[in-house]
């Protein structure tokens, strides 16, 4: 370890957020000989405001402007390990149109409401219907031109994919999964690795903003499929990826470990050297804690472009670095408008597999 390799690990562990956090000298070695490809890279710190939010060094702005809704309220017919539909919990439900536009014109009313992520649990195929809101969200589009409108795809086909378009979803956002083992043993599902590939191909051949996503750990907590799924994404023409890291909390106690920061923090070089100079965004699932805080300094140092809800330490991070940074309260995988967001975060506080 030369002098020159040191400085990244020394400076970071005089961050006062850091300084009890167990770093891995190697992989920060590592990261500070890719340097140039962290900090040529302007950093995004997003703060959603679907949830209280508020570190030491960024405040969130407090209003409901970007809310979650699912159409089958608390319902999943899949129930994956990870997760058994408690990300849904939290979503606004809105199992019927008529409810999601009335939710949807009382929060622009009263909530500044800029735009919303539609969700829901999957049927055994993990697959979603949307089809009976589509004229919701095409009136609605209508009426209020400004609204962005994001929607987790689940598996689809191209038909699935234009149907979303015509209906002028804008960002569509999915899970990409890299092996077989971790569909057929984590999701109960018996569908191949191409379907996901499949169905990140029909809805990058439309006009809509593709969001995909990648759950590190996803197979129990250990790494297996995430290599795959980066080169999945790599051969796709999606110019964005959301990483999340598998929340052990979600599952039933003792399925799931928490992954090593260390495994996380590869991942998210492997991510970048993958995907060259697309947009590579932290989401907003992963550990919370010191686990948080270590992952968000790798995610600075590996360079990431955007982080949702940055842990206590990570501006500093970037500071000592000399990453440039910003705020957006935008959150999500949605544009929404000019000088406000120019490239892509991540909404959910799940990666829910729909
Ligand atoms: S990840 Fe999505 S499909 Fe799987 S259980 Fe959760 S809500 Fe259902």
């Amino acid at each position: 370890m030369t002098d020159f390799s040191n400085q990244w690990l020394n400076a970071i562990q005089a961050i006062e957020d850091l300084e009890d956090a167990d770093f891995n000298a190697a992989l920060i070695v590592e990261m500070e000989r890719r340097a140039a490809a962290a900090t040529t890279r302007p950093v995004r710190f997003s703060t959603p405001t679907f949830k209280e939010y508020e570190t030491s060094e960024l405040q969130s702005c407090g209003k409901n402007s970007f809310p979650a809704f699912s159409i089958t309220a608390a319902g999943c017919a899949l129930m994956c390990d990870h997760c058994e539909a408690r990300i849904l919990e939290p979503m606004i439900p809105a199992v019927k149109p008529e409810i999601l536009d009335r939710k949807v014109r009382e929060l622009i009313e009263h909530e500044d409401l800029q735009g919303f992520l539609l969700s829901g649990g999957s049927n055994r195929r993990n697959e979603i219907n949307y089809s009976r809101f589509y004229p919701v969200i095409e009136k609605l589009k209508r009426d209020f031109p400004h609204l962005r409108v994001a929607i987790h795809t689940a598996l689809t086909d191209e038909q699935g994919a234009r149907d979303m378009e015509a209906a002028g979803v804008d960002t569509a956002m999915l899970d990409i999964i890299g092996a077989e083992e971790t569909i057929k043993d984590v999701y109960h599902l018996d569908r191949p690795v191409e379907d996901f590939e499949r169905t990140l191909d029909a809805v990058c051949s439309t006009s809509m903003q593709v969001s995909p996503h990648i759950v590190i750990g996803l197979h129990y907590g250990r790494i297996l499929g995430e290599e795959n799924a980066l080169d999945i994404i790599a051969r796709s023409t999606c110019q964005a990826l959301v990483l999340v890291v598998i929340m052990p909390f979600y599952a039933r106690p003792g399925t799931f470990v928490t992954p090593s920061t260390t495994d996380v923090g590869h991942i998210f070089m492997a991510a970048r050297e993958k995907l060259g100079d697309r947009q590579l965004l932290l989401g907003c699932a992963r550990p919370p804690g010191m686990h948080k805080r270590v992952t968000d300094a790798y995610a600075v140092m590996a360079g990431l472009d955007g982080i949702a809800f940055p842990a206590d330490g990570a501006v500093a991070v970037a500071d000592t670095i000399g990453r440039p940074f910003h705020q957006a309260h935008a959150c999500c995988s949605v544009k929404l408008g000019q000088g406000l967001e120019r490239g892509l975060s991540t909404l959910s506080n799940s990666s829910c597999a729909a």
